[in-house]
């Protein structure tokens, strides 16, 4: 369920999301890969991705909720000013207030989503990342940043092809190989990318550095 946001600063504080973790780290994947950031995780997916290795984030009703003002506090305690929020899928909830609480400590704000649910906040980075599993929106092909698809199958690679035709001309396109199946895919994704050089290759660094 949505989380309610107005815009009233009065109420910013009784502002509410639940929150799966947060830390501060390296941005392992993406067009971002190797920068500092911190990241919030929020509860709550229902997208269902068969592969997805945060089952534990799908149910939002099992994380506390912190108030904007707290997590964006917690935030502000690291040096880098960059956050990424992700989930669980991020969308489900109203972004607009802890956006624009962040953009005013100083954040770029950075999301990665699946594009199932209407985009709200404000950003300056959105990584779409579509899924078989739910339909994404249409509006996310015109307004992402970047497009990182995850390969799980050979066949993914024709499926990234269809959301890459219809993505805006300044979207980054990656292809990742999904870490379970990487010894699998990545050969597969290296010659597609060397063939089909629209594409560049994402890898989830942070699993190879040992850090979330
Ligand atoms: S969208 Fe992300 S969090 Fe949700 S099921 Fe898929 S991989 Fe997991």
């Amino acid at each position: 369920m949505k989380t309610k946001i107005t815009t009233t600063s009065a109420k910013t504080t009784a502002l509410k999301l639940p929150v799966m973790e947060a830390f501060y780290t390296i941005q392992g994947e993406g067009y971002f890969t190797g920068t500092p950031a911190y990241f919030i995780r929020t509860g709550g997916c229902d997208v269902g991705c068969v592969w997805c290795d945060v089952k534990d984030s799908w149910d939002a009703e099992r994380w506390p909720e912190q108030t904007i003002s707290e997590i964006v506090e917690a935030a502000s305690a690291h040096p880098a000013r960059t956050a990424v929020i992700t989930g669980g899928e991020p969308m489900i909830h109203d972004m607009d207030i802890l956006t624009l609480a962040l953009k005013q400590e100083g954040f770029k704000t950075n999301i990665e989503t699946s594009g199932t649910s209407p985009l709200t906040g404000h950003w300056d980075w959105i990584c779409f990342s579509p899924k078989k599993f739910k339909k994404p929106l249409d509006e996310y092909y015109a307004k992402a940043h970047e497009l990182k698809v995850v390969v799980y199958h050979k066949s993914d690679l024709q499926w990234a092809e269809k959301h890459a035709d219809r993505m805006n001309s300044g979207a980054q396109l990656y292809l990742q190989p999904e870490w379970e199946k990487s010894e699998e895919m990545l050969p597969e994704i290296l010659n597609y990318v060397k063939n089909n050089p629209h594409w560049k290759i994402s890898l989830q660094t942070h699993k190879f550095m040992n850090i979330p």
